[in-house]
């Protein structure tokens, strides 16, 4: 299952937009919303552990403000 959360500007911090992408430790398998709480992995059986991998777009958020030119 693929999650993706838009850059948010917290303060002053800014998070980047990135996609979460949630999957089976053991084989891979890309699960589900209503996989994500079952025990075993639909696909190859094994006991679940969730594995995320995050990627980060490489997007260009545009300075505050604007130009600087007055
Ligand atoms: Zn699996």
């Amino acid at each position: 299952m693929k999650t993706i959360n838009e850059a948010a500007n917290n303060g002053d911090s800014i998070g980047p937009k990135h996609e979460v992408e949630v999957v089976c430790g053991s084989c891979g398998y890309d699960l589900d919303e209503a996989e994500l709480t079952a025990d075993t992995c639909a696909d190859c059986g094994e006991t679940l552990n969730l594995r995320q991998n995050t990627k980060i777009y490489a997007t260009t958020i545009p300075a505050a403000g604007g130009s600087t030119l007055t």
